[in-house]
């Protein structure tokens, strides 16, 4: 029998996050309010509690886990590290193929990494209430579970396509006790406005971003979680890389090449950023890559620039790559990773030369993810089918240039509530779409700054 799974035992799992602003070769620049000045961290106070603000701005390197949230992660943490021996075969690769599975977590995603950090150190400061968006639920659900598992009430704006396109995730998110609501909504003073201009508004993460910010702005008893974006969320996201890396240490084993698929890069971060530590700082060759849809192209075609990370201009600016804040992605893509923006901090290290990025059309990633469920097994998220497409194009680069590669990847979760995906793709209803350079354009002309540059 060959190793295909390694198991670190709870008591070898990592008690730090590792923090990527201690070792960025050239530092973030900061997040700016509207009138072009850095917004002060108290700024952020009507929202977040003050350890994630001091967690987002932090140059510590190594940053202690709770013990309270080592508890909760040692219900599904660690996570395995399956060897994909039968996609090798497949493909007869030299290369051996390495994924860590984050679909084990209880609403299978690497999501509850950051809602069961983010839930403790808001009920921990009093706060006991809290509104998030969600795309296509994950999140939801995500912060929903760790609402239940701490006693945190939580209210989840979901984007109105697809609540109604995926009721097996708003259901979850009842299991759990939390409140979703179908965003654009009459709940808040935006989604009204927007209501008014157009009610039929399938709505977007922008959108349901607005109506959440406002709600935890306007109530002094809420707060806001965002599930993606920002460092605090990558931060706690490297829980999945400094795992991984103990893993394959066991086997004598460090990949050449590592792999995550991006929406906002709080997964990719995750399982990347702790390698970028080797590379940044011991000198270790690493390929990194960082892969998106066509059809919503933030790393490889959006600018690196300051925008907002929401619709409505709600929020400070960010300085990172971005279709523009009006982006509306078109409704035929199927595979998630839809933000118009990315992390600042995944922007930094693409716009540094630490990795690259790469786009792929979607029937060919669900292609990639179709191979990947009759070889291997596990059904894959949308979002993760992005990395396996990437995995295996490498994988097969290996195999013609007759090189044995490692490489690592994340399946950042499950596809059992996106089997909808899967059957438009196998009915042969599913369009490749790419975005188009005049709607990027276009957008780039309401950026934030521009009449200040
Ligand atoms: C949310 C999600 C993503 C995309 O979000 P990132 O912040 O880019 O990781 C990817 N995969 C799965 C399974 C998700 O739930």
């Amino acid at each position: 029998m060959e190793i295909q799974k390694i198991d670190l035992m709870q008591k070898d799992m990592p008690r730090k996050w590792y923090n990527i602003q201690a070792d960025l070769p050239k530092p973030l620049d900061p997040p700016l309010g509207l009138d072009g000045k850095p917004v002060s961290p108290d700024a952020l106070g009507a929202i977040f509690p003050r350890a994630l603000i001091e967690q987002e701005v932090s140059t510590e390197r190594w940053i202690d886990i709770p013990e309270e949230v080592l508890d909760v992660y040692a219900r599904w943490r660690p996570t395995p590290v399956f060897r994909a021996i039968h996609l090798e075969k497949y493909l007869k690769t030299p290369a051996k193929i390495y994924y860590k599975y984050e679909g084990a977590s209880p609403a299978g995603s690497h999501k509850p990494n950051t809602a069961i950090a983010q839930v403790y150190y808001n009920k921990k400061e009093g706060v006991n209430r809290l509104t998030t968006e969600t795309g296509a639920g994950q999140w939801g659900s995500a912060l929903s579970l760790a609402g239940a598992l701490f006693g945190v009430q939580v209210r989840v704006y979901m984007v109105k396509s697809s609540y109604n396109m995926k009721p097996a995730r708003r259901q979850l998110m009842a299991t759990w006790g939390a409140e979703c609501i179908a965003s654009p909504s009459s709940q808040t003073e935006f989604g009204r406005k927007i209501l008014a201009d157009d009610p039929s508004n399938p709505g977007s993460l922008g959108i349901a971003i607005s109506e959440a910010v406002e709600e935890a702005a306007n109530r002094k008893d809420t707060n806001y979680a965002l599930g993606s974006v920002l460092n605090h969320v990558l931060l706690h996201q490297t829980i999945i890389g400094l795992e991984a890396k103990q893993q394959l240490a066991m086997i004598d084993t460090y990949p050449d090449v590592v792999i995550g698929c991006v929406g906002g890069g709080s997964n990719f971060g995750g399982i990347a950023f702790p390698f970028l530590h080797d590379v940044i700082r011991e000198g270790k060759k690493v390929k990194v890559i960082a892969v998106e849809p066509k059809a919503c192209p933030t790393l490889t075609k959006g600018i690196y620039t300051y925008d907002y990370g929401d619709t409505a201009g709600m929020t400070p600016i960010m300085k990172m790559h971005t279709l523009g804040h009006t982006f509306m992605p078109p409704t035929i893509h199927a595979g998630g990773l839809r933000y118009h923006g990315m992390a600042p901090l995944v922007s930094a290290v693409l716009d540094q030369g630490l990795i690259e990025a790469r786009a792929y059309y979607q029937k060919e990633v669900f292609e990639a993810g179709v191979l990947f469920a009759r070889v291997e097994g596990l059904v894959p998220a949308p979002e993760s089918t992005h990395a396996i497409k990437a995995a295996i194009d490498e994988a097969v680069r290996a195999r013609e240039e007759a090189t044995p590669r490692v490489i690592l990847f994340n399946l950042s979760g499950h596809g059992f509530f996106d089997l909808n995906s899967y059957q438009l793709y196998f009915d042969g209803a599913m369009e490749d779409y790419e975005y188009p350079g005049e709607a990027i354009e276009e957008a780039l002309h309401h950026l934030p700054l521009q009449n200040k540059a």
